[in-house]
Order: structure tokens, then sequence, then C-alpha cells
């Protein structure tokens, strides 16, 4: 019950223009890799946020025209009518389930690449676009200006069309040609819309008022706004230029969403950015500032801080992406005084990732998220039992936690049986590494909620071996018992083990059981894997005053972590920490004193003088008691399943995955699974014809 749980404060109404919310969590835009190309998934996804309590819920930034075309990637489009039905199905959706649906439009400008339509990159100045690719975008004249700005109207006009109750000007992330406008690292315009801060706020003005005039009251006019750039005097303070932008449009939209930019710390990582509510210093004076409601960011996962910043007149609205997505029924749990079954965020940006791959969002907290469509998933509901009574879940990792979990709530008798001494399997472990405390979330939400059930029974410190899973008699058993870093350096360069003399090596299991290398010499740290955990033990080490030699095969430490937008930080922070990075360099051999590498292009050797090495390569599956099981004791057995990183090492994301597939497919006809993998949208043959 709203007050019941002294959060009532978040579940007031707030008018937003000719709107009105009816509680204060706002879904503010994010990206799903869905978008137009997968609506009916991206709807989907949407209404499960309405569905779950959020009162606003938001697209990711919208494409208005064929000049910002951001393809490969999914985001959303309203070039012309034909956009129209794709988004109508997800405000229908929104508001079915009695949600506001808010759209983002966007003009990209020389951060689109219009790979797929070929046109004329239009910028703010001249300069080269924002990925790598030899193409320049032209500076925008005058007549550039008014299409955009018409282009602009006619796409807020499609938008109200397809039914959205707020509409977006967007300024932000680095990512759009209002924002490129503002910023004088982009502008160098000499007529009215550079020099002076009133000359680069003019467009984002003109965008603001033509939105209202063609909206006209039937929508809110939402402007999404980056205070602050986090790089000081080089960039937009929130102290200085940020504050007078917001002066001089305070009453001008609606509602303010203010966050930072770019994109990478908006969504800042656990890692580097440990705290709920990180971007409270920057955005918190523009309440101050606007009469209008305000709306912000920074992960925040605390209901009390939450209530505290609507009470203390911080925000207005409380505003989320990845909470949102880690658990879309957080509003309606904080509502009904369900605080500890809120799947909490780990900060790990999987999400992201995503995105930045073109693909259906995924989540590491969240299994269900971007397959509420495709698999007719639902975060909160899953099918009942059948005939079947009691399943044995072998490891107690993220996967053997998800699956057993879940086959709980379907009501089987669930035995969990765990080696070691405590619960949790690689996110225990990992999250004792620096940084990476936040994951073990992953574990403790899952526990918790086993720990409510009557139908669990939880084992630690019982190592299982094939005579005494038989002689258990339960004939359904899914084995979670997860991987084990390689030793022997075969990986992703070497698939053969290499000859390491008398060196000694490490693995990063040793590292995560405690073990550190001696301190007479540096540790050579070899990330073959050039996933995110070599350069997380690279910093962990140097934190334990290690000397380390971070050499791998990639351009850049921990390549993966592009993904996850960290990349940047985890360079930065490794050299800061005086860890040496050898990049294009595989480690061929070792012998008691040193290492010998050699370029990858030019095989020329380079030695590295070292007194251990810690070898991160690749993983070995834990299937030893899988391989008995069928060799000496199937036929004791209805279900003998490998689930996690024991069926395949992957992320977090992935064991968290298939631990929740193999619950949900648990007693399905194995050929009807498999033939119902998922939906898929496809392309229609329709002739669109011109616009
Ligand atoms: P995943 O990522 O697939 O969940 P993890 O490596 O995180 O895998 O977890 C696997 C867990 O399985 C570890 O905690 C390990 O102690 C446990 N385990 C492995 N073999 C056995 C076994 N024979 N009996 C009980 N537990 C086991
Ligand atoms: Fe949070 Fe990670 Fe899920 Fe993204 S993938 S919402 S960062 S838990």
């Amino acid at each position: 019950m709203p007050g019941a749980n002294g959060y009532s404060v978040l579940f007031e109404p707030v008018k937003i223009g000719p709107v009105t919310t009816r509680n204060r969590f706002f879904q503010v835009p994010h990206c799903t890799g869905l978008g137009h190309v997968r609506p009916q998934a991206e709807a989907a996804v949407r209404a499960m946020k309405a569905e779950g309590g959020w009162s606003v819920v938001s697209t990711q930034e919208t494409e208005i025209h064929p000049t910002s075309d951001l393809g490969p990637y999914a985001e959303h489009r309203l070039w012309d009518k034909h956009d129209v039905p794709a988004l109508r199905l997800m405000t229908e959706q929104v508001h079915a389930k009695g949600s506001l649906a808010a759209i983002q439009l966007a003009h990209n400008g020389h951060h689109a690449m219009n790979h797929l339509t070929r046109a004329p990159v239009l910028g703010v100045s001249d300069r080269p676009i924002d990925v790598v690719y030899p193409k320049q975008a032209r500076a925008m004249d005058k007549q550039d200006i008014r299409d955009l700005r018409r282009w602009h109207r006619d796409a807020a006009l499609r938008a109200r069309d397809a039914g959205f109750d707020i509409v977006y000007v967007y300024a932000g992330h680095q990512m759009t040609l209002a924002h490129h406008f503002l910023l004088p690292q982009y502008n160098s315009r000499s007529d009215e819309y550079g020099g002076s801060l009133q000359n680069r706020v003019r467009l984002t003005r003109e965008l603001l008022e033509d939105t209202r005039e063609v909206l006209d009251g039937h929508c809110a006019v939402a402007f999404r706004f980056a205070v602050d750039q986090m790089i000081g005097t080089d960039g937009m303070q929130a102290g200085e230029e940020g504050r007078a932008v917001v002066e001089m449009l305070a009453d001008l939209p609606d509602l303010w969403d203010v966050n930072v930019a770019d994109w990478s710390n908006d969504s800042q990582t656990t890692r580097f950015q440990p705290e709920d509510g990180y971007q409270l210093p920057y955005t918190e004076f523009v309440k101050q500032v606007t009469s209008k409601p305000v709306v912000g960011v920074g992960r925040f996962t605390s209901p009390d801080l939450m209530a505290s910043l609507v009470s203390r007149g911080v925000l207005d609205l409380i505003g989320a992406a990845r909470p949102s997505i880690a658990d879309p029924f957080l509003p309606k749990k904080i509502e009904e005084g369900r605080i500890e079954e809120i799947r909490e965020c780990i900060g790990c940006n999987i999400c992201v990732s995503a995105d930045n791959l073109g693909v259906p969002i995924r989540c590491t907290q969240n299994p269900t998220m971007g397959e509420e469509w495709r698999r007719k998933w639902h975060p909160e509901v899953i099918a009942p039992k059948q005939q079947e009574e009691a399943v044995l879940v072998v490891g107690s990792g993220p996967a053997g936690l998800e699956c057993a979990m879940q086959l709980a709530r379907r009501g089987y008798q669930v035995t969990l049986a765990e080696a070691s001494g405590e619960f949790g399997g690689r996110v225990r472990k990992e999250s004792r590494l620096k940084g990476l405390s936040a994951w073990k979330r992953v574990a403790d939400n899952r526990l918790w909620d086993l720990q409510q059930r009557g139908n669990v029974q939880m084992f630690t410190g019982s190592l299982l071996t094939a005579a005494e899973v038989a002689d258990l008699g339960i004939p359904n058993v899914f084995l979670a018992t997860g991987s084990s870093w390689h030793r022997d350096g075969r990986g992703r360069t070497s698939p053969l083990a290499l000859a390491m003399g008398g060196m000694p090596v490490f693995t990063p299991d040793d590292i995560m059981d405690g073990l550190l290398p001696p301190t007479d010499g540096p540790v050579l740290l070899y990330d073959d894997d050039q996933g995110y955990i070599g350069g997380v033990l690279a910093s962990h080490l140097a934190a334990a005053d290690r000397k380390v030699v971070l050499a791998t095969p990639g351009a850049v430490a921990s390549a993966f972590t592009e993904l996850t937008l960290e990349q940047h930080r985890v360079q930065a922070d490794l050299l800061q920490a005086g860890v040496e990075i050898i990049p294009l360099h595989a480690l061929q051999s070792a012998d008691a004193s040193g290492a010998l590498l050699s370029c990858i292009y030019t095989s020329r050797p380079r030695r590295v003088d070292c007194a251990s090495v810690l070898m991160v390569t690749s993983r070995q599956r834990g299937t030893a008691l899988y391989d008995d099981l069928t060799a000496h004791h199937a036929d004791r057995f209805t279900t003998l399943e490998l689930i996690g990183d024991a069926a395949a090492p992957g992320l977090i994301a992935d064991a968290v995955f298939t631990g929740h597939l193999a619950a949900r497919n648990f007693e399905r006809d194995p050929e009807a699974a498999d033939a119902d993998w998922f939906r898929r949208e496809l392309i229609s043959l329709e002739d669109m014809g011109g616009a």
C-alpha cells in the first residue's frame, strides 16, 4: 500500500504540461537494439515497464530524417508516415497498461554515419564524423537549418499521430545536432548560431519553440539536456554554461530531463562509479532554476534515496534506464512494500553492449529483458510445474541459482547442492576483485528469493560425486558446475599448451581464491581472453603492490570493454596504476626468468623479465560430473542437463540466461522447444512506394 512503507511521496502524480503522470517513476529514453528493426519486441519491452509501474515509458532516440541514419544500429525511426504504425504499437501497449508514452526525437548530425541512406552528413561545422571512417560532415547552411527545423516539426506531428504524450527535444550525449551546436568543441560557426552562448543555444530554442507550436498543447514537450560533460574546463560545466542554458530556457519546455555527457559518463559502470545517484552533484541545481518538473538519473536503486530526493526537492521524477531494465517491476515492488524482491542493477553495461552490437538488449540481472515478445517471457510470471515433482541443481553460480529459483517458482521440490562453503560461484568470486563488489547482487537477489521458499533445500560444502547424485534418487538433474581457467596458455591465439619452463603460473581462479603472485619481480598478465577480467585482475594486482605487465594480442587492454563503454577508463586506470601495457603481442613460451612474446604482425620476438605469469586465456568446462553420470548412471534420470559455463563458458549474463531457459523449458517437449526457438520479425514484402 502506498503510504504504508514510507515511500508514498514516490506515488504522487506529476503534471507535465498537458499530461499528468500516475507516479514519479520515469523510464527515460534508452536503447534496446530492437527499435525500428524489431518493433513488436520493442513495444513489448516498453509495455512491460508500464505494467511494472513506470508512469512514463520512453522510446530510444528516434531518427527524424534520412540524413540522420544511425544504421546498422537499431534505434527508432520516424522518417515518414510509414514509420508511424511501428511506433503506434508501442504507444497503444503502454497506454493499455496505464502509462504515458514519450518519444525522443533526434537528428544526430555528425554522429550519424548515413551508411544506409548515403545522404551527406550534416554537422554544426565541417568535421570528421564520430566513428572512425574516412568521411566528413559539412557545416549546415541556413537552408539546412530551415530544413532541419521543418523535419523536426514534421516528426513531432507524426509522433503525435502515433499517440505519444510527451515529445522530446534532445541535446545530450554529444550525439545530436542540438547538443553539437551548444558545445564550442564542435561549434566553430561565425554566424548567429555560433560564438556566444546566446547564439549557440539558438537552434535548441528554435526546436523547442517549433515543437511547442506544432503540438499546440496536445503533447508535453520535454527537453533532454546534458548539463555537464565531466571534462572540467575543457567542456560544458554544470556550474557555468550548463546552468546558463537552463536559465535561458527555464520555462520553455514542460519537463527538464537532465544528465551528464557523453554516454560513457551518463552510463558509468559500478566498476568506476559505485555510487547510486552519482549524477546529482551535477544536476541538482536545475530545480532551483526552473519552475517546470525535473527528471534526473544516476543508476538509482535505493528507494530511500529516491524518496529523499523528492522530499528534499532535488527531483520531481525518478529517472531510470538501467534500473528499469534490471527490474521492470521496481515501482510496483516499492509500492507493495516488496523492497527485497527488487533485482538491483549491478552496473555492468551488458545491456549497453547489445546496443553497440546492434542486437536485442540483454541484461545480466534480468534474463527476460528483450525476450518479452520473441519468447513471451514475463519477468514475474512463469508457468507452473507439470507432472514431475523433484529436481536437483548442482552448483550455485549464476546459472544454478537462476535455474533453481525459477524451478522453485514453478512449484518443484528443489535441492541445490554447492561444493564450496558459500553460494554464488563465479559471481561471489569475481565480486571480490577490485571494482566488482556490486556484482554479488546477482547471487544475493536469488539467494534471498530461494530462502523464502518452503520447497527449496540448499546445501553448501556438498561436493557431489556421480554415485552420490545417482543415490539421491532425484530423476531430474541440472548441472551448473561451472568452468575453471586454463593454466597452460591454450586459448584464442594458441590452441595448444605453451611451454612455460620453470615459470610459476597463476590463473584468475587462483587470484580470486586469494593467492597473490610473488613480489620478487613483475607478474606478466597474459590477456589472450581480451574480455573484462584481464583488466580487472591487472588493476587488482596493482592495488596489491604488484608490478604488472599486461601483454595482449589485442590493440588495447580489455578490448571487449569498448562495448560496455569502459575501455578508455580501463586503460587510463591501468596506466595510472603503473601497469605496463604491451599490445599486439602473443605469448610464446617462458623459462625460469622471463617470458617470450612475439609481435602478432611481424613475429618479431620480445623478451619480458618476470617472476610469474598470470594466464588469462580460456576456460575449461566443468563437465566431469556430467560425463560420469551420462557414462554410468544415465538410466537413472529423466533429465540430465548441463547449463551455464559448464555448457559453454561466457558472460555471467549468459549463465543466468541458460539457467532461466532450462527452467522454462523443463517438461516441455524438446522438439517443440527446438522448433519454437523464438519468434522473428520478418521484413514485409509490401510495396511502400514513396513517402
Ligand atoms: P555458472 O557461471 O555456470 O553458474 P560457476 O562457475 O559460477 O558456474 O559456478 C559453478 C559452481 O558449481 C561452483 O560454485 C562450484 O563450486 C560448484 N560445483 C562444481 N562441481 C560441483 C559438484 N560436483 N558438486 C557441487 N557443486 C559443484
Ligand atoms: Fe544493469 Fe547490467 Fe542489467 Fe544493464 S545489464 S541493466 S548494467 S544489470
